[in-house]
């Protein structure tokens, strides 16, 4: 059995286990629900800041 670092509070817990028994926070190697949304999360912001860039590069030029 081996040990990973709860990524909240820092502690060696337990890789099998559902929650850390230190902070009770879910343990990420079993929430693959919340890694999911999380993922979904990040594309969403790479693509809003990709076409904030877009915008941005078309509208400088017009300014000055
Ligand atoms: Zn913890």
């Amino acid at each position: 059995m081996s040990e990973i670092g709860c990524l909240y509070c820092g502690k060696q817990i337990p890789d099998n286990v559902q929650n850390c028994p230190h902070c009770g926070a879910a343990s990420h190697f079993q929430e693959r629900g919340y890694q999911r949304g999380a993922k979904v999360r990040f594309y969403l912001l790479v693509a809003a800041v990709s076409l904030f860039c877009l915008i941005f590069a078309l509208w400088l030029p017009q300014i000055n």
